[in-house]
């Protein structure tokens, strides 16, 4: 090149001199990126176009959180306080860069109907995105749209085996595990015993128990235990991948690990508030209870350490926030019935995006419960390989997005809500002090956040279509003589 000029950088990105993790290794490098992907990782990297200093920090992949509702329309007078533009926010905030939503089929509406009203409301993310297709009425019709909509990309399903307008029956569940295992959609699944939950929660509004924490009597851990051991079987009948939503402790986890020994294709998930609320905050005063509503329940002190144990065992390795935001006082939220409104009128649900990593980081790493490894495949890794994201999201390596977190494991904050930046007006998180927080969250190489500023513009975001993978191949076996899904003898 002639004299003088200088040579255009080689990268759009540098970061440096940081440590990076990945679900397997921890090293220093620095981290290359050019088109949103990562081009290369080393120590002697050339000039980028913009350079980010990570003496110091460690760069982790960017959170892949499975389990989120965001703007997703509840039905009733309860409103969902989050648009994607705002979700996303908080994800970001949270060095989170990849949420699976739900597009939810209403009793009597179509499928693609409700895909496709779902991708324009997750048009306004700021950062990438997919769904689950929920199912609430899985008749013929419904079925059949299923080919074409998992072939397009949207490669897992919901179901619910508890809510009164979500809920289908054992003999629709099975249509949909087979369908799945047919399409090639891992089904997740909401176990809980619906007719004992009814059973409990008549007899406590008859006998006038009906506050915040009462909820918790209405659905004790043998609900959710009996149905995650009903979903298990079901699935190895018919030889289907499935996941458990919101493990909640030491019983269920237990149902799980059985089914993983036996060589089934079942997973596990757990959610931050379980490994960080019981029972008893359900039980705050001034209805500050209602904050921690949520199904499952929180359990008890030693339900946290079954799951930690799990955690460590290697039975449950994705950690999700169920975020389910409701503002507090604000309009459809959990005090749209009054601050005396019995526990069944309570909006179900809390919002954790942005604090799922923080406090996992926090409560785990710092806490010396799991290492920084584990903490990257909770949080980011499995999740990217169970939904069939994986390599492109959930690691650091040549080729995947550039979707990294610069975050500073020494900082000491104590959340509050405005760190939030949800639509939400409060957090349950509040006054937590946790040990870790993103400094940096970029998305395909794209800063979305940065120094707790949301940098990047509503609609940066992409949807990510799912092709076939290997991970929810059925296994082939069948517990009798019988292929009952494809009605064949084995
Ligand atoms: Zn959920």
């Amino acid at each position: 090149m002639p004299n003088g000029e200088t040579p255009l950088p080689a990268f759009d990105l540098v970061i440096r001199n940081g440590t990076v993790a990945t679900a397997t290794d921890v090293f220093a490098a620095d981290i290359g990126v050019k088109d949103g992907v990562v081009v290369a990782l080393g120590q002697v990297l050339g000039a980028g176009a913009r350079e980010i200093d990570a003496t110091g920090r460690l760069v982790l992949p960017g959170g892949v959180d499975s389990h989120t509702h965001i703007d997703e329309p509840r039905g009733g007078p309860t409103v969902n306080a989050d648009t994607f533009a705002t979700g996303s926010a908080s994800a970001a905030a949270g060095g989170t860069t990849t949420v699976i939503g739900f597009a939810r089929q209403g009793r009597g509406e179509g499928v693609r109907q409700a895909v496709e009203e779902h991708l324009a409301r997750a048009a306004k993310s700021r950062i990438d995105y997919s769904f689950h297709i929920i199912l609430t009425d899985p008749n013929p019709a419904a079925l059949a749209e299923l080919p074409g909509l998992i072939a397009e990309g949207h490669r897992s399903l919901k179901i619910f085996l508890t809510y009164d307008g979500a809920r289908i029956t054992d003999g629709e569940a099975l249509e949909v595990l087979a369908a799945g295992r047919r399409l090639g959609a891992l089904t997740c699944i909401h176990a809980e015993h619906h007719e004992l939950i009814a059973f409990h929660t008549k007899a406590l509004v008859a006998a006038g128990l009906t506050l915040p924490k009462h909820h918790a009597w209405a659905k004790p851990m043998v609900v959710e235990r009996e149905c995650v051991h009903r979903v298990c079987a079901m699935a190895e009948a018919l030889d289907a991948p499935i996941q458990v939503f919101h493990v909640s402790g030491g019983e269920s986890a237990e149902e799980i690990e059985r089914a993983q020994q036996r060589g089934l294709k079942v997973w596990g998930e757990t959610c931050t508030q379980y490994l960080v609320f019981t029972a008893d905050d359900l039980d705050r005063p001034d209805f500050e209870g209602a904050k921690f509503l949520c199904s499952p329940a929180p359990r008890s002190r030693e339900d946290q350490a079954a799951l930690w144990e799990m955690i460590r065992r290697g039975v449950i390795q994705n950690i999700t926030s169920d975020h389910a935001p409701t503002r507090f006082d604000g309009p459809g939220g959990k005090t749209v019935f009054g601050r005396d409104a019995p526990f069944t009128k309570v909006p179900n649900g809390v919002p954790g995006l942005a604090v799922r990593m923080p406090v996992l980081f926090s409560e785990g790493v710092v806490k010396g419960r799991i290492d920084l490894p584990t903490f990257v495949n909770l949080t980011a890794t499995h999740a990217a390989k169970l939904f069939g994201l994986h390599p492109r999201k959930g690691t650091i390596a040549v080729g995947s997005d550039a979707d990294l977190v610069v975050w500073d494991p020494e900082r000491r904050v104590t959340i509050t809500h405005s760190l939030i930046q949800d639509g939400n007006d409060h957090t349950p998180y509040e006054g937590m002090e946790v040990t870790g927080w993103p400094e940096m969250t970029v998305v395909r190489g794209v800063p979305v956040m940065e120094a707790g500023r949301i940098v990047a513009p509503e609609g940066h975001g992409t949807f990510l279509p799912r092709a076939p993978y290997e991970m929810i191949k059925p296994r082939g076996i069948f517990p009798g003589f019988f292929n009952p899904v494809d009605g064949v003898a084995v």
